[in-house]
């Protein structure tokens, strides 16, 4: 439930989360009724501005098409003010705890989120001064946590370790944002919800399955940040394993999100670390046509960067449910596509009457324009018995036209404001994830003789992919034998 007297503190609030998600989500809770009646926003971060500045500032990061939205924004910005202060000084944090009191006065409690949206580099800081010198002394404390939640297992470990003294396991929520979008949270309903998916969704109906995150646009001069990290890192670790936890995991005994977390670490601990056999890296280079430019090209990125911006690797769950089914997870930059989605392909049919059907094939797509549909065999209409690939289709927009999907953000800020942990991620959880991706990383980065293969920006990947992807079972079907009726494409409406 929501808790009145609630006080949202955004930490780095003059930065980039901050303008693109954090106050864009805050704002549609607000005119969708979901705050806490009497919720105010404070911001704090080292930039200096007045009220008016910074109101001006939060203004800018909201989208405001209507009448009705412009008078929505002027109430929500009355809940908002703004401290600026150090991130390392107790006196700054002492000013920022004067002024929750003064927000909080005549109130009976003094309940405090505090969002981090700041750099990973001020975060053990930052949430120590909280705790010596903000934690609420007559209500709930909570810490939104944001990735990176470290590099490797040994820094995951540290930051966890630095933690622990000031803030209690039930107090941090640390935010995948792919646990908060529709389509994931849809996933456990597909699963569990519907009897002819559970009872098909193992080893001996289906063969492989991909989980594929693809962006059309490159670094794009902001390349610095992303250098450190890598694609295998920025998405695959997080957002791709989640996804595939999901799939993986066995029906949790409720809805809690305790034994939901439960669920989830068991098949993340029957994952045996990524062998590097099981991988391909590659990273773009200039478009074929000369327009677009290759990664190396971004000013921010050192000349020689062996940083892949485009990872496929093959998983494995070693249990009764998975064993010898690969999952391949696909992530890359400067592809020739936007979209993340999962593809389960399932076995070929007993042979005899058919020859060379092809497989079903259930693909969720996750964005953009969500949908679940399943490949299948059907005969054409007419006097032959000839066959033809045609679909089973949900398409959100026309299923659903009247409702509006809401944004990750939104869905786990909420999650967050009402204590429920089932969309964050565990310690145990993080810890176990790590575990399996480490011993890639560190492979990776110490041998130096690992080049990642080039593929032009605007392709599907390196050369090599599909015969990787081949390798691992997933057979592809002929494209003429599959055509996406263009009148299906519903305008977007959302
Ligand atoms: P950011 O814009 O670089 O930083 C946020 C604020 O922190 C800045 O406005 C700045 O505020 C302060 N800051 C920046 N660099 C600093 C430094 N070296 N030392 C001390 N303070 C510094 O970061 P962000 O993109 O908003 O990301 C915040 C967190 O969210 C990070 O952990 C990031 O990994 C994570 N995240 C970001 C995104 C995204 O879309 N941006 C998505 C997912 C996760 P002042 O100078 O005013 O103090
Ligand atoms: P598809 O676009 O044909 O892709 C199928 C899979 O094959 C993907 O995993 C793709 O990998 C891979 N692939 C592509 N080219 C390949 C090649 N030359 N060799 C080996 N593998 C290859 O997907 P589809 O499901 O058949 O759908 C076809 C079109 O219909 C899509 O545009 C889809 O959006 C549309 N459709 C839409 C809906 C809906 O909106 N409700 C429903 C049904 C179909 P990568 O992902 O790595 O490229």
């Amino acid at each position: 439930e929501l808790k009145d007297n609630t006080t949202i503190v955004v930490l780095g609030a003059s930065g980039d989360l901050a303008k693109k998600k954090t106050f864009p989500a805050l704002f549609g809770l607000h005119r969708n009724n979901f705050l806490p009646k009497d919720c105010h926003i404070v911001g704090y971060a080292r930039t200096k501005m007045d009220r008016d500045e910074y109101i001006n500032r939060v203004k800018s990061y909201i989208k405001t098409p209507t009448k009705e939205m412009q008078e929505q924004l002027d109430e929500f910005l009355e809940r908002c003010s703004y401290i600026s202060g150090q991130y390392d000084q107790d006196e700054s944090f002492a000013r920022l705890r004067e002024h929750l009191e003064d927000v909080e006065k005549g109130r009976a409690a003094n309940h405090r989120i505090f969002y981090m949206a700041l750099p990973p580099s001020v975060f053990t800081t930052v949430s120590q001064k909280l705790k010596k010198n903000c934690y609420p002394d007559r209500g709930i404390a909570r810490l939104i946590v944001e990735k990176p939640f470290g590099r490797d297992l040994q820094s995951s470990r540290q930051l966890q370790k630095a933690l622990e003294p000031d803030w209690r396991e039930e107090e941090i929520f640390r935010i995948d944002h792919y646990l908060g979008k529709e389509m994931v949270k849809n996933l456990l309903i597909l699963r569990f919800g519907n009897e002819f998916f559970g009872a098909t969704w193992n080893r001996n109906h289906i063969d492989n399955v991909q989980i594929t995150f693809k962006e059309p646009f490159g670094t794009e001069g902001r390349g610095g940040y992303f250098d450190d990290f890598g694609i295998i890192r920025d998405v695959m670790q997080n957002h791709l394993l989640q996804v595939l936890t999901i799939i993986g995991m066995e029906r949790p005994i409720s809805f809690s999100a305790e034994d939901i977390r439960d669920e989830k670490v068991r098949v993340l601990r029957g994952i045996p670390a990524i062998e590097p056999k099981n991988v391909i890296i590659g990273q773009y280079g200039k478009s074929l046509d000369g327009s677009k430019p290759g990664y190396l090209d971004d000013d921010t990125v050192p000349k020689d960067s062996r940083c892949p911006t485009f990872c496929a690797l093959a998983v494995y769950i070693k249990n009764e449910r998975w064993d010898g089914v690969p999952f391949i997870l696909k992530a890359g930059k400067a592809l020739n596509e936007q979209k993340t989605e999962i593809r389960i392909q399932f076995k070929d049919v007993t042979s005899g009457i058919f020859k060379d059907i092809p497989r079903n094939e259930l693909v969720i797509r996750v964005q953009p324009n969500e949908s679940v549909y399943i490949k299948m065999n059907s005969k054409l209409p007419g006097l032959s018995m000839q066959t033809a690939v045609t679909e089973l289709d949900l398409t959100y927009r026309r299923r659903f036209s009247d409702l509006k999907i809401p944004e990750a953000y939104e869905a786990l800020i909420l999650d967050a404001l009402k204590g429920d942990h089932s969309n964050f991620v565990r310690d145990d959880e993080l810890d176990a994830s790590w575990r399996i991706f480490t011993p890639l990383l560190h492979y990776l980065d110490e041998n130096k003789e690992i080049i990642p293969m080039e593929y032009p920006y605007g392709s599907r990947g390196p050369a090599v992919l599909d015969d990787f992807t081949a390798s691992y079972g997933y057979k592809f079907n002929d494209p003429a034998g599959y055509q996406w009726p263009v009148q299906s494409t519903v305008p977007n409406k959302l």
